[in-house]
């Protein structure tokens, strides 16, 4: 849209049609300070750790030099900034953009995988409106640290690879502070909110560009989407919503009415609902699932107020300003979902008419006018039925985490209610950790919990220092705590027989994190780097966790490692961030 050579004060806030981004290069940054790089990125990426010494590498994170771009001869790749638009807690926010994101290049490492690094808080872009396009430290270090640590434990994220200090860059919050750079990167930076602004706008054509730009760039081709719905009940209602359309207006369409467009939604839809379920699974929470903040990969993306759960409360959302708990630990699969329908909603024809999109450019115009109606109760039918597998795919994920979580190698008939609701109820009345009762079951061994006395005595281990949470005895919990390691424990018999408690307990910390990036650390790390000035070996061990979460211990600071993994502080727990980022 923009040519290369335009000056940044022409490139202004502003509406950008008929464009999916717009070429724009970071300000740079006055004596950038690299503070932390993640192994693992590097690893990722294919660098060697020696390039990260190179100014190249510096000037690149810090967005004073564009290395895929060439000044003198105009060519190359210049860096970009992406459009999209968003429903924000639920209403339609018009266009939003990467109002302080600018990606770079794209690359792919040596196994082949293609990634896609930007930089975030590089500056002001068309898409900025009101904005600075800078980021806080703050902001940059908890984003730069929960992307590697859900990476690590195994949830799809996007990536860090460096954290940037900008001392010059007086950002103006509620304070002036000082400014940071984030270098990210994921396989795509689409989001939902990338389909509802070509659906708010009507633009049909390049809708449907985009969609095939998905399938095609993204997905590496159309027949990577799953073929057709899957066995079992969820084929039997689909196929019968499908097959039960009535007589087609637009000729052809009955014929396939799952056409590529749908199997295209549906794999959309599969990737977030599989990615929740780990959310809900591991307590994570991202604060702000706008449609913008969520990825077509279903990636985590995005982070603002996210915090991971501490004493068990499904209502807490870490949003300050999220008074109708709308991105509360337990409202994140039905949100999820919601965005997911505006999602289809933006699908809307493309999927409605079946087989005819496959084939041909686009529905007739007058055909489309007058099938419209019938265009959206197809799509809508179709959006209802792939619900039903959005929920089986959920609860599949889930089951299957949560079974690996408590030691178990199979699932039965009971298992949901008798072992993970119960634990979740007993967790949240007696205000035990979320991520530590894993991780403290993880050590507990059949005899420990061969009778009621020793299991009693089991089950203080799992009660914070403080006791067991408001209107609860400690003799009442571990009575509570007691039968249900009973069960766990006639369950893990079953499945382990008995005298594995070695190889269980292994296995059980692969899938059970004893460090959790929780808040009140991440504060304390901002406060020591911010105030204390401390840099290298701070993050460096605080990197060597985050990449390394199930480890015991990380030969860095005892103390610390300790301190971070023990019992939340009094009055640190379930914090809300109102933080301006
Ligand atoms: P978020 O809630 O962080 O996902 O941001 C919502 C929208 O506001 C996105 O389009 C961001 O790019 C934009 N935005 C947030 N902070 C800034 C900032 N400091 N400067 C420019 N745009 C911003
Ligand atoms: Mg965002
Ligand atoms: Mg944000």
């Amino acid at each position: 849209q923009s040519s290369h050579s335009a000056t940044r004060e022409k490139l202004g806030p502003r509406i950008v049609k008929n464009a999916m981004y717009t070429f724009i290069r970071p300000e740079g940054t006055q004596d950038p300070e690299l503070l932390a790089v993640s192994k693992a990125a590097l690893k990722d990426l294919g660098i060697q750790e020696d390039d990260v010494k190179s100014p190249d590498f510096l000037d690149t994170v810090s967005g004073n030099k564009i290395i895929a771009w060439d000044e003198e001869k105009q060519e190359g790749v210049y860096p970009w900034a992406q459009c999209y638009g968003g429903y924000q807690f639920g209403q339609w926010a018009g266009q939003l953009g990467d109002g302080r994101a600018i990606s770079l290049f794209e690359t792919t490492n040596p196994a082949g995988t293609r990634y896609e690094v930007q930089l975030k808080g590089a500056g002001m872009t068309p898409y900025s409106r009101f904005a600075d396009g800078k980021a806080v430290f703050r902001s940059s270090l908890r984003e730069f640290v929960v992307s590697e640590y859900l990476n690590a434990i195994g949830i799809k994220s996007t990536r860090a690879l460096s954290l940037t200090y900008a001392p010059k860059a007086r950002v103006v919050r509620e304070r002036i502070e000082p400014g940071s750079i984030v270098a990210r990167f994921a396989q795509t930076w689409l989001r939902l909110g990338t389909f509802d602004l070509l659906r708010a706008r009507g633009d049909r054509k390049l809708l449907r560009q985009l969609a095939d730009y998905v399938a095609e760039h993204v997905f590496g081709g159309w027949d990577n989407l799953p073929a057709k719905l899957p066995a079992g009940e969820v084929e039997t209602t689909a196929t019968q919503a499908i097959s039960g359309v009535s007589k087609d207006t637009i000729e052809g369409a009955g014929k396939d009415a799952e056409n590529r467009y749908t199997r295209l939604y549906r794999h959309i839809v599969r990737l977030n609902a599989q990615t929740v379920a780990w959310w809900q699974a591991y307590g994570f929470m991202n604060g702000v699932l706008n449609t913008d903040n969520t990825s077509v990969l279903g990636l985590s993306i995005d982070f603002g107020p996210f915090a991971f759960m501490d004493q068990f409360d499904p209502s807490y959302t870490p949003n300050h300003d999220d008074h109708m708990l709308r991105y509360s630990y337990r409202n994140q699969p039905t949100i999820i979902w919601w965005n997911l329908v505006r999602t289809g909603e933006a699908f809307g024809e493309l999927i409605g008419s079946g087989a005819q999109c496959d084939d041909q450019e686009f529905v007739d115009e007058g055909v489309r006018k007058e099938a419209a109606d019938e265009l959206v109760s197809r799509a809508e039918n179709l959006i209802e039925k792939i619900g039903e597998e959005f929920k089986a795919v959920f609860m599949a994920e889930y089951k299957k985490l949560m079974t690996a979580r408590l030691g178990l190698k199979t699932q039965t008939e009971g298992d949901f209610k008798e072992l993970y609701s119960e634990l979740l109820d007993a967790m949240e009345a007696l205000e035990l950790d979320f991520n530590q009762t894993f991780r403290c079951l993880s050590g507990v061994r059949l005899a420990d919990v061969a009778d009621d006395e020793k299991r009693k005595e089991t089950a203080k281990g799992f009660f914070h220092p403080d006791g067991v949470g408001a209107g609860n005895k400690i003799e009442d919990g571990q009575v509570r705590l007691s039968k249900w390691l009973e069960k766990w424990s006639k369950r893990v018999i079953e499945d382990w027989g008995e005298g594995k408690d070695a190889e269980r307990s292994a296995e059980m910390r692969m899938v059970n994190p004893k460090f959790v990036p929780r808040s009140w650390i991440l504060d304390e790390i901002i406060e020591r780097v911010e105030k204390q000035g401390e840099r290298g070996d701070l993050l460096e061990g605080t990197m060597k966790m985050a990449l390394n979460p199930f480890e015991d211990s990380w030969s860095w600071d005892n103390a610390t490692e300790e301190r971070w993994c023990g019992p939340v502080p009094k009055y640190k727990g379930l914090t809300q961030c109102s933080c301006s980022s």
